[in-house]
């Protein structure tokens, strides 16, 4: 996707430092973190959202989550507990149109969410 600001940080037209990467996808930190840590896990493949992920290529979840799991071994999150979102739409606080599972841990996350 042209205009997508996450398709360009995994073009490298924009920079941000990976945490992870792997063929499938990267992890970035978030340039406004709302916890200590506050990962960024986006597929290379651009959709919108969850729900426009073609059937045929529904191995982009595992692949995901895949990526999420290594980040969590990697910077050792299970012992502290750690949230994955994912939001949709506006109303949901989507703001950039490229699916990213956030990864957030380093503090007492409260529920429900706002
Ligand atoms: P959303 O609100 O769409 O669920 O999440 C988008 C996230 O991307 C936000 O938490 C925002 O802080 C983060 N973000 C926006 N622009 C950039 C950027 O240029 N670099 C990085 N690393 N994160 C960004
Ligand atoms: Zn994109």
């Amino acid at each position: 996707m042209d205009n997508c600001l996450f398709c360009k940080i995994i073009n490298k037209e924009i920079p941000a430092p990976r945490v992870y990467e792997d063929e499938n996808a990267i992890v970035i930190r978030d340039i406004n973190p709302q916890a200590p840590v506050h990962l960024l896990a986006l597929p290379r493949r651009h959709y919108s959202g969850v729900h426009e992920v073609n059937a045929a290529d529904n191995n982009l979840f595992g692949q995901l989550f895949q990526a999420v799991t290594r980040v969590v071994e990697q910077e050792k999150l299970a012992g502290q507990g750690y949230r994955l979102v994912v939001n949709f739409g506006e109303k949901a606080g989507q703001t950039v149109p490229h699916i990213h599972v956030h990864i957030l841990s380093g503090r007492l996350l409260q529920w429900p969410p706002g």
